[in-house]
């Protein structure tokens, strides 16, 4: 059942790459709804006549982060939310509601931890990460993100990623792209899809899970490859885009 519409000022906007951008939506004094790390939110697009379209967005903020939700989207060619996003201007009002969704971290947590995700499946992680990060994971926790994009230039929050993987040495960021075209410098790091990187940096272990984010194309691969290298399947999460 729906929840609540909640109405918030889109407080601010930034570019990520060239078809994604990042929006924060600041809630009113007193409003807004409590959420856990990796949870969604729906966005409703006005329409004149009928009732508000709905899509989901993944929150990509943490919940400490109180005040505001964030989210970060891709746009779809033709696509209505996506493109109704891009056109808005700071301080317009914007309609949510939420929170939705059970794809949260586990209690406890294992010894190691594995998020994987291609584009703007980064987003539940943001929030997962920094999470865990401020309420102390203990150093015994490894975690490992594997982060596919096709382009250099489409690594979302890679100055983001890179500071927390130089602060925390239990935390290994590793971008991946499948098409890398060397400019302005060449690309020195990991090529190829996410699922090629998983026998090297998440082999299977009885205390270590699997998080999957993004579309289905995607996810599924990841799952066969976990499934290949020995996962059981109750340790394989995942949210699904499409
Ligand atoms: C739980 C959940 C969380 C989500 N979180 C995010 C998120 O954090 N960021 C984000 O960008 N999206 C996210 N999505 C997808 C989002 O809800 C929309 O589906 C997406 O933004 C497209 O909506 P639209 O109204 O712009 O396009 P629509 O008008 O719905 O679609 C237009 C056309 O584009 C196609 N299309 C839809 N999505 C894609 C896509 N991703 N790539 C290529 N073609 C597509 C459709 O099949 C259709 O033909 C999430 C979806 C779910 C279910």
């Amino acid at each position: 059942m729906a929840k609540p519409p909640i109405v918030t000022t889109l407080s601010e906007i930034r570019e990520l790459s060239a078809t994604v951008k990042h929006f924060r939506f600041a809630f009113d004094p007193g409003a807004g709804f409590p959420f856990k790390a990796g949870q969604f939110l729906m966005l409703h697009v006005p329409k004149e006549t009928d009732p508000p379209v709905r899509r989901a967005y993944s929150i990509c903020s943490p919940p400490h982060d109180a005040g505001a939700v964030e989210i970060v989207v891709k746009r779809v060619e033709g696509g209505l939310a996506s493109n109704y996003l891009f056109g808005l201007a700071p301080q317009t009002r914007v309609t949510v509601d939420g929170p939705y969704g059970a794809f949260v971290l586990p209690s406890p947590l294992p010894k190691h931890l594995v998020f994987v995700c291609t584009g703007t499946g980064i987003a539940p992680f943001r929030g997962q990460i920094q999470t865990l990060f401020k309420t102390g994971v203990g150093a015994a926790t490894r975690l490992t993100l594997i982060f596919g994009v096709r382009y250099e230039d489409e690594v979302l929050y890679d100055g983001e990623w890179r500071a927390l993987a130089a602060a925390h040495p239990n935390f290994r960021f590793i971008p991946t792209i499948s098409r890398p075209r060397h400019t302005p410098a060449p690309w020195t790091g990991e090529v190829g899809y996410v699922q090629t990187k998983l026998a090297q940096h998440a082999p299977a272990d009885p205390d270590t899970k699997v998080f999957i984010c993004g579309l289905w194309d995607m996810i599924s691969a990841v799952e066969t490859t976990c499934l290949e290298l020995g996962y059981p399947k109750k340790h394989i999460h995942y949210e699904r885009y499409d």
